[in-house]
């Protein structure tokens, strides 16, 4: 058997060849390798563990299915973590290499909670902090605040299961509580069905219903499914009952839930409600290197600023960028730079519908250094006044879709070589003068809004 593993596993890869787009398959299998394994683990290199967690995130489905196909499922995959394939570049045939590193511990098999989403990890900024403060309280007493439920709602990526998590992360390692379940809130309903179908009802009842702390994830799944809401209305209500913890999260607030019992939403406003708005760029920013740090890849700051300006709605595409980024270089073998992570992500990261006008970016510029617009546009020598006036010329080339000759009309009917000039002169000092660069970005900021 020992020689079939790599044929296995290139089955494996074969077979989420065709289920996935062919440059994820090139960036995400590629740099996987095959060690040496047995017949019931295929152990695989990875890496590192970023690359782990979104092997796990986004393709687990389509590995596991494979390996089902393939072996019956009876074989199951570990991954390794395998600093030596960072600097190497991948040969297209894999090279068996010893596992040199611990195997992964992911999710825990049986409350289902990744240790990584941690209170520790969760970075804290003006829109999540109090949806933070409202899950560290119930972690510390569950089933002891008057956040019961505790309701965490806001759109995708913005942190909800990971606060969800943290809940159960805590309690485990604190001792807050014994038995602790995370739950999708499809999970909830398979395993409710599934419970049907056996005539297990009484064991899945038992199930969702022993726990000090249930933690059940984007519940607007569901809306519309009314055997699982009234099921989980009981679930609901015994565990309330009972003193137990209840934690929910869903993308939105829980009166616009359609199609859901009214019972319910009424139970959900006797706890707390927290809504989680998307990050400002400083959050972002902390967000993007205390997760580098984690993972002990060095990302120079500009690139950290770069990604952070450009994604802003999402920390899941936020970190998958930042994955990206790390997986190409592992497979090429180069550094990351800032022309690096703009060529690499270029598809990813769309320009800003450019909507801001020479008009708005002179008095924004005027507004920020306190001196009147007519003196930005007038043949004002002075020194600040002539900088000021770089700033707003330089904005104006980077921000709106004018021509240099426009923008010289705009600014006093100046040649386009002073625009060209002003352009060099203030990326050159954003690039030698961090402080100064940090100020740019906030009037940058200001303007795209
Ligand atoms: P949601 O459940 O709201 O869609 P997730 O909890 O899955 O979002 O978060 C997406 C990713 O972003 C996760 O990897 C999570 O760890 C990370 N993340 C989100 N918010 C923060 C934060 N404030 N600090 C650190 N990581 C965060
Ligand atoms: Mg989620």
């Amino acid at each position: 058997m020992k020689s079939d593993y790599k044929e296995i596993w290139q089955q494996v890869l074969d077979s989420v060849q065709q289920k996935i787009p062919h440059e994820s398959f090139l960036t995400w299998f590629g740099p996987l390798r095959c060690l040496d394994s047995d017949n019931s683990i295929l152990n695989i290199g990875v890496p590192n563990r970023f690359f782990y967690e979104f092997l796990e995130a986004h393709y687990r489905k389509q590995i596991s299915e494979a390996i089902e196909e393939i072996s019956s499922g009876d074989l199951k995959i570990k991954y390794h973590i395998m600093p030596a394939a960072k600097s190497g570049k991948v040969s297209p045939k894999s090279q068996i290499i010893e596992p040199v590193n611990r195997p992964l511990s992911g999710y825990d098999e049986k409350t289902q909670i990744n240790p990584r989403y941690s209170f520790d990890n969760f970075v804290e900024g003006d829109g999540n902090s109090f949806a933070k403060a409202a899950a560290l309280a119930v972690a510390e007493a569950p089933g002891k605040t008057p956040f019961n439920p505790l309701f965490i709602y806001g759109s995708t990526g913005l942190g909800k299961t990971h606060l969800l998590q943290a809940v159960g992360n805590f309690a485990v390692s604190n001792k807050k509580a014994k038995r602790i379940l995370f739950a999708t809130s499809e999970k909830f309903m398979n395993d409710f069905i599934f419970a049907i179908k056996a005539y297990k009802t009484t064991d899945f009842s038992r199930t969702y219903r022993s726990v000090d702390i249930l933690l059940l994830d984007d519940i607007q799944f569901f809306q519309g499914k009314e055997r699982t809401q009234l099921e989980f209305f009981h679930t609901f209500n015994s565990l309330y009952q009972a003193g137990k913890q209840i934690v929910l999260t869903s993308d939105r607030p829980h009166k616009e839930l359609d199609d859901f019992d009214k019972r319910l939403i009424s139970r959900i406003g006797w706890g707390l409600v927290s809504d989680i708005q998307p990050p400002d760029f400083e959050t972002r920013l902390a967000i993007v290197q205390k997760r580098a740090d984690q993972e002990g890849i060095s990302l120079p700051d500009d690139v950290a600023e770069f990604l952070s300006r450009s994604i802003k709605e999402n920390i899941r595409e936020l970190e998958s960028a930042m994955i990206r980024l790390v997986a190409h270089c592992s497979i090429t073998g180069t550094d990351l730079n800032l022309p690096l992570a703009k060529e690499v992500l270029k598809d990813l990261i769309q320009e800003p519908i450019i909507v801001i006008s020479i008009d708005l970016i002179q008095h924004q510029v005027a507004d920020h250094f306190k001196i009147p617009y007519d003196s930005l546009i007038a043949r004002n020598r002075k020194k600040d006044v002539a900088h000021a006036r770089q700033i707003a010329m330089f904005l104006c080339t980077e921000l709106t879709n004018s021509s240099l000759q426009s923008i010289g009309l705009h600014f006093g009917n100046r040649d386009h070589s002073t625009v060209i000039h002003a352009r060099n002169m203030i990326s050159h000092e954003i690039t030698s003068n961090t402080e100064f660069g940090k100020e740019i970005d906030k009037l940058r900021a200001k303007m795209s809004g």
